[in-house]
């Protein structure tokens, strides 16, 4: 049987249904190679990635704050030793000796306390830096997490959306008249990399998919296209609905 033009009207609903799930599809394609997200993204893991390095800093130079404080009681604890030591009494070369020892451990010390300080001041450096910066890189990773929360929640619709259309188009298929017909709407819409409007309405002497006036001499063969024939655009070749 050969495609009759009677059930054409018919074919605009499925039409609908099928734009509409082309726009779905391509959208999800949209939001899924979306750049602004993996831009988001990017930034969300170089966020990620600093604070734990302000986190490393600090905890560095915590450590050499402690390590500089031991290394200062130690030094202190041989002085106590020596003074000990010197105050008990001796020969004189000992007492001597001592001395000398106690003056060298009192050098040392000051450099220690002077490295102590110079660690705390680091440390305390390292901190404020780490409290300054965490804000923006929470904040970062916050957008991304929204905007990704964000695009997450319009696939699921569009998941929704398109399972909804696809059970209309496929009871919209079966329930229609002309199999004949509808193969040739199919064969239209799939033409040519797909996602084509195969059928659409004629209307002030213009194709309604691809906007074309036709003229006058088009306009009257199209409109005295026989009844068995089912009229296309000489532009677009969809199907027209006169
Ligand atoms: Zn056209």
């Amino acid at each position: 049987m050969s495609p009759s033009r009677s059930s054409l009207p018919g074919l605009l609903e499925l039409q609908g249904v099928d734009s509409r799930l082309l726009t779905t599809v391509n959208r999800a394609r949209q939001l899924q190679t979306a750049e602004s997200v993996a831009a988001l993204l990017q930034r969300r893991a170089q966020a990620v990635a600093a604070s734990r390095e302000l986190d490393a800093v600090v905890t560095a130079a915590e450590e050499g704050v402690t390590a500089a404080e031991a290394k200062v009681e130690e030094i202190r604890a041989k002085i106590t030793r020596d003074e000990t030591r010197l105050n008990a009494g001796g020969t004189s070369k000992e007492l001597m000796g001592i001395q000398h020892q106690i003056a060298t451990l009192v050098a040392q010390r000051d450099a220690a306390e002077e490295a102590q300080l110079a660690a705390m001041d680091r440390a305390e450096e390292a901190a404020a830096d780490r409290q300054r910066k965490l804000p923006l890189l929470r904040a970062a990773d916050a957008e991304a997490r929204t905007a990704v929360a964000e695009r997450d929640a319009e696939l699921a619709e569009l998941k929704t959306e398109h399972e909804r259309l696809s059970a209309e188009r496929a009871r919209l298929a079966a329930s229609f008249p002309d199999p004949a017909l509808l193969a040739r709407y199919d064969e239209l819409r799939t033409a040519r990399g797909g996602g084509r409007i195969a059928v659409a309405r004629y209307e002030n002497g213009t194709c309604g998919a691809c906007g074309t006036r036709l003229s006058p001499a088009d306009a009257a063969t199209l409109e005295a296209t026989p009844e068995a024939v089912v009229p296309q655009c000489p532009e677009c070749s969809v199907m027209l609905v006169l």
